[in-house]
C-alpha cells in the first residue's frame, strides 16, 4: 500500500508529537497518571485537541473522517513511541461497534465523547467464556422497560476508568448457544458495578467487573436484541487489524532500541553490531518487521474496501504474523543486549513483557490459525 502525501504528513505530525512529548522515559512517566501504569488523562486531552482521538470517526459524529489506514499509522506511531495512552485500543473497539450498529442517537452521542477523549470498555470476557464467547453467562434480564444486569466479566481493559462499559449479556437461554446474547451500554459509574484489577506482568489494565443487579433501560441495546454474537464477530476484523498495528509500532521499537545499543557497545574493542553472529541475525528481524508492517497496511486497505472471506483470513494472518514478529524482535533484542536487555534500567525488557500477550488477547494466535486453516478447507 502506498501512502498518500497526507497520510504521510500524518505519521511526521505524530512522530513530532511522540518525540516532543514521550522521547525520554522521564517524560513518559511524568504523564503516567498515579495508579496506572500507562493510562495519561492529560495526554488523551491533547490527542484530543489535536482531533487524533476522531481520526476514523466520520466527521458529522465528530471526527476526522479518516480511514483504517490513518487508523494505523496512529497506532503504530503511538506504540513506537511507548506512548502511555494505551485505553485506546478498547476505545477504538467500542467506536468500531458504534458506528457498525449504534443508532443515530447513539451514534452522535459515543462517537463524539471517544473524540474528545471519554475512555470505553469492552466486556466480552468472562471466567467460562474466553475463546469459546458463545458460552457466555451474564445475564440481562428484561425487567421494567430495560434490563438488570447480573453476573461477572473478566479481563475487562481500563473498566476501572471507562466513561461506559460495552457489554456483551445473555438476555434469554436458546437452544443455540451463539442466540440470546445482546450488546448493552452500561455507564461506567452504574450503581452495582465492581471492578477489581487483575495485576499481570504487562501491568495493572484489565479488571474482573461484577455486575450485581445494574438496571439499564431498553435504550440502552446497541444493535438488536439477541444479535450480540454476530455483532461482536463483524468487529473482530477491525480489532485484529487495531492489534497488528500495535505489534508492529512495538517491533519498531524494539528494533530501534537494539540498533542504537549495538551500535553504541563495545566488545573485544569493536561494536557488538559489527559480530556476524548479531548482524544477520538483526538484518532478519529487519526483514520480519518490514514484511508485517506490509500486511498491516494490505489489510488496513482491503478491510476499508469492505469484508471479504478473504480479508479475514488475511487479517487472522497479520494479526499471527505482527504479534509473533514483536515477540521474536523484543527476545531477540534482550538477548543482544545481554544483561542490559534484562534490566529494567533499559526499555527493552517493557517491551519484551508486552509483546507477550499479543498473541493471547483479540482472539489467540491459535484460534487465529484455526480461522486461517478453515479457510483454507481444513476441518
Ligand atoms: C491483557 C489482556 C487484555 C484483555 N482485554 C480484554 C477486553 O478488554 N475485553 C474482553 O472482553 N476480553 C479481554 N481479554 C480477554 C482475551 O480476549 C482472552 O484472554 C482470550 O480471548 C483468550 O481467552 P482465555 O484467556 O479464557 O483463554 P482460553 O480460551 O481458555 O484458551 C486457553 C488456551 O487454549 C487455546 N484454545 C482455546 N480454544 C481453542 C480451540 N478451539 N482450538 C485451539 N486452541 C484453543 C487458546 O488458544 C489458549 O492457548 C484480555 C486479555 C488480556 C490478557
Amino acid at each position: 500500500v502506498k501512502l498518500t502525501s497526507e497520510q504521510e504528513d500524518f505519521r511526521a505530525a505524530l512522530r513530532d508529537f511522540v518525540s516532543r512529548e514521550c522521547g525520554t522515559r522521564e517524560q513518559r512517566e511524568g504523564w503516567i497518571d498515579p495508579g496506572e501504569h500507562a493510562h495519561s488523562s492529560a495526554l488523551l486531552g491533547k490527542l484530543a485537541e489535536l482531533g487524533w482521538l476522531g481520526v476514523a470517526i466520520p466527521e458529522e459524529y465528530g471526527g476526522s473522517g479518516g480511514t483504517y489506514v490513518e487508523q494505523t499509522i496512529m497506532f503504530e506511531e503511538l506504540y513506537r513511541g511507548m506512548v502511555p495512552i494505551e485505553s485506546l485500543g478498547p476505545t477504538t473497539t467500542v467506536a468500531g461497534c458504534y458506528k457498525r450498529f449504534g443508532s443515530e442517537e447513539q451514534k452522535a452521542d459515543a462517537l463524539a465523547k471517544i473524540a474528545g477523549g471519554t475512555v470505553m470498555a469492552i466486556s466480552i470476557s468472562e471466567p467460562e467464556a474466553g475463546s469459546d464467547v458463545a458460552n457466555i453467562a451474564c445475564a440481562a434480564k428484561p425487567a421494567d422497560g430495560g434490563y438488570v444486569i447480573n453476573g461477572q466479566k473478566t479481563w475487562c481493559s481500563y473498566a476501572h476508568i471507562a466513561g461506559r462499559i460495552l457489554l456483551v449479556a445473555r438476555t434469554s437461554k436458546e437452544e443455540v448457544r451463539h442466540r440470546g446474547l445482546t450488546i448493552l451500554e452500561v455507564p461506567g459509574d452504574a450503581e452495582g458495578i465492581e471492578t477489581h484489577k487483575i495485576p499481570t506482568m504487562g501491568g495493572n489494565e484489565v479488571n474482573d467487573v461484577f455486575f450485581s443487579d445494574v438496571f439499564v433501560p431498553a435504550e440502552a441495546v446497541v444493535g438488536e436484541v439477541g444479535k450480540g454474537f454476530q455483532q461482536i464477530m463483524a468487529g473482530l476484523d477491525g480489532e485484529r487489524l487495531l492489534s497488528a498495528a500495535v505489534s508492529v509500532g512495538i517491533a519498531q521499537r524494539a528494533l530501534d532500541d537494539l540498533l542504537a545499543y549495538v551500535k553504541e557497545r563495545k566488545q573485544f574493542g569493536r561494536p557488538i553490531g559489527t559480530f556476524q553472529a548479531l548482524k544477520h541475525r538483526i538484518a532478519d528481524l529487519a526483514i520480519e518487521v518490514e514484511c508485517s508492517r506490509m500486511l498491516t497496511y494490505e489489510v488496513a486497505q482491503r478491510l476499508q474496501d469492505g469484508a471479504s472471506p478473504e480479508t479475514t483470513r488475511m487479517t487472522s494472518m497479520a494479526k499471527v504474523k505482527t504479534s509473533e514478529t514483536a515477540q521474536r524482535v523484543a527476545l531477540e533484542g534482550m538477548q543482544m543486549m545481554g544483561g542490559y536487555g534484562y534490566a529494567t534500567e533499559y526499555d527493552m525488557e517493557s517491551l519484551v513483557r508486552h509483546s507477550l500477550v499479543l498473541s493471547i488477547y483479540a482472539g489467540t494466535n491459535e484460534i487465529q490459525r484455526e480461522i486461517i486453516s478453515g479457510s483454507l478447507g481444513l476441518r
